[in-house]
């Protein structure tokens, strides 16, 4: 998979990515999910971010 992205314009700071996928996302300090530094982007649980994400911010 390639690296997903979080559109900072639609995020809205709920916080679920981090949870579903901790591995991979996590809140940065403007409340805005972004990718982790080294993140395993073969994780089975960007998917379900991606899925649950409820404004659709992550693409991949
Ligand atoms: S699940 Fe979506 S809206 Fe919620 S923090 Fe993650 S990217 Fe932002």
């Amino acid at each position: 998979m390639a690296s997903p992205t979080v559109d900072a314009d639609l995020c809205v700071s709920c916080g679920l990515c981090s949870q579903v996928c901790d591995e991979v996302f996590e809140m940065g300090g403007d409340g805005v999910a972004a990718v982790k530094d080294g993140a395993n982007l073969g994780a089975d649980c960007i998917q379900d971010a991606i899925d649950q994400c409820p404004v659709g911010a992550i693409s991949a």
